[in-house]
C-alpha cells in the first residue's frame, strides 16, 4: 500500500460526476464507506481500531493502555473523510493517508517507537450534514452538549441520532470521552494549506502557528410584501435593501480591521421576482486575527441592518502550543509557521487543553472547499516524509 495506491483506492468514493466535487457527508452511505476504507487499512496493518464515543475512528499501532499506565500516553496523527459539498479530495484524506503511509515508512525503516502511534479519522469535522463543524472532537471534549448533538437535524428534517443509529453507531453512547482523550499525548494534524502563504514562501510544508476567532451570525430583517410594478419606492419596506447596506457595511469593516466577512447563504420570503420581499435572513460568516476586528465586522452589520442580528457560534482564537510548533518547524528545516482562518479538529483540541500541532501542504491555487482544491504530488510525499520525521521525534 503506497500513498498512490491509498489515494486511487478512495478517489471515487463520494464524487459527484457533474461536478467532480466530493459529497461525503457524516453518516451517509459514501461517509460510512470511507469508514469502512479505513478500518480496511487498519486491519490490513495490524492496527487495532477503536472507535470512540462520538463515532470518530482511532488505529493504534502499540496498546495505548499500557503505554498511559506507564505514563507515555499516544502520538497520534491523522484528519477527517468528510467533505464540504462539492468539495476538493484533499480537505481532510490528505492529512489521513498521509498518516497511514506514515506508519508504513517508519516500519519500513525499522523504527520502534516508544510511545504508541495512532490514526484518527475525526468523524462530521466539516458539519456539512448538520450544521457544526468539528462535531467528532466537540463531543468527546465537552464542548458540544450530547442532546443537543443528537437533536440537531439535517435539510431533510433526520435527526444526527437517527442518521447515526442508521449508520450503526448507537447514539445513546454520544458525549464526553476522557478515556479517548487521556491516550492523546500529541495530536499533529496534517492539512491542505487553504490559502497560498506557502506559495509566496517558495516552501511545500509549514506548521501552525494560530487559528484566526471565527464566528457564524444569523441576520434577520423584516419588510412589507407588495407588488413590484405598482409600489411606488417611497413607499416600499423592503429588507433586501437593509441586507445590501449590511453586506457592503461587513466588507468595509472587514478591509479595515484586516478581518473577512462573508454572506453566502440567503433565504427570501416569498422569493418571487415580481415581489418585494417581506423578509430575508441571511448568514454572516465573520473571521479575523483579533477578536476586537471581527466584533467590528459585527457591530458595522448590527448598525447597519437595524434587523435582529443572532450569534449562532464562536469560536475564540486557538494558538497552538508555541513550544510544540517551534520544535517541529526547527525539525523541518526551518518550516515557516502560518496563521488559518480555518477551523480544524486540532484546534478543538487545543482549546480543551491538549497538546496539539498543525502541519500544512502547499495549496498551488490556495482554492479549497472546492473541486479545484488541489496538491501537487511531489508536494504530497513531502508533506508525508515532514509528518513521518515528526512522529517519529515525538514517539521516540
Ligand atoms: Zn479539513
Amino acid at each position: 500500500m503506497t500513498f498512490d495506491s491509498m489515494w486511487s483506492a478512495i478517489a471515487p468514493i463520494g464524487r459527484e460526476p457533474s461536478t467532480g466535487g466530493y459529497r461525503r457527508f457524516a453518516w451517509t452511505r459514501q461517509d460510512a464507506m470511507m469508514r469502512e476504507w479505513f478500518a480496511g487499512e487498519a486491519s490490513a496493518r495490524g492496527l487495532d481500531l477503536v472507535t470512540d464515543r462520538a463515532g470518530n475512528q482511532w488505529a493504534w499501532w502499540g496498546d495505548p493502555d499500557t503505554a498511559l499506565a506507564a505514563g507515555r500516553p499516544g502520538v497520534v496523527i491523522g484528519s477527517h473523510l468528510d467533505s464540504v459539498p462539492d468539495g476538493g479530495a484533499f480537505d481532510g484524506p490528505l492529512g489521513v493517508v498521509s498518516a497511514l503511509a506514515v506508519v508504513d515508512a517508519l516500519r519500513t525503516k525499522g523504527f520502534v517507537p516508544s510511545r504508541p502511534i495512532a490514526v484518527v479519522n475525526f468523524v462530521d469535522e466539516e458539519g456539512a450534514r448538520f450544521g457544526i463543524a468539528c462535531a467528532g472532537s466537540r463531543v468527546i471534549t465537552g464542548k458540544l452538549d450530547p442532546d443537543k448533538a443528537r437533536g440537531l437535524r439535517d435539510a431533510d428534517g433526520v435527526t444526527m441520532a437517527e442518521a447515526m443509529n442508521a449508520a450503526g453507531h448507537p447514539a445513546e453512547q454520544v458525549g464526553p470521552d476522557d478515556e479517548t482523550l487521556r491516550r492523546i499525548g500529541t495530536f499533529v494534524e496534517l492539512h491542505v494549506e487553504q490559502g497560498r502563504g506557502l506559495v509566496d514562501l517558495e516552501r511545500p510544508v509549514a506548521v501552525g502557528s494560530m487559528i484566526w476567532p471565527h464566528g457564524r451570525w444569523r441576520i434577520h430583517l423584516d419588510g412589507e410584501a407588495n407588488h413590484a410594478g405598482t409600489t411606488r419606492l417611497v413607499d416600499r419596506r423592503d429588507p433586501m435593501l437593509d441586507l445590501a447596506t449590511a453586506v457592503l457595511a461587513a466588507r468595509a469593516a472587514a478591509a479595515a480591521h484586516g478581518c473577512v466577512a462573508t454572506v453566502g447563504k440567503v433565504r427570501v420570503e416569498p422569493n418571487g421576482v415580481n415581489a418585494i420581499p417581506s423578509r430575508v435572513t441571511a448568514w454572516l460568516d465573520a473571521r479575523g486575527p483579533d477578536e476586537a476586528g471581527v466584533q467590528a465586522v459585527v457591530e458595522s452589520v448590527g448598525a447597519q441592518s437595524e434587523g435582529l442580528l443572532i450569534k449562532e457560534s464562536w469560536t475564540p482564537e486557538t494558538i497552538f502550543e508555541v513550544r510544540l510548533a517551534q520544535q517541529l518547524s526547527a525539525l523541518l528545516d526551518d518550516a515557516p509557521m502560518i496563521v488559518t482562518g480555518a477551523g480544524h479538529d486540532a484546534g478543538v483540541l487545543a482549546t480543551a487543553g491538549l497538546s496539539s500541532a498543525m502541519l500544512f501542504v502547499r495549496n498551488p491555487t490556495g482554492v479549497s472547499h472546492s473541486p479545484a482544491e488541489f496538491a501537487e504530488h511531489d508536494d504530497c510525499l513531502r508533506g508525508v516524509d515532514a509528518l513521518a520525521a515528526v512522529t517519529e521525534e515525538l514517539a521516540r
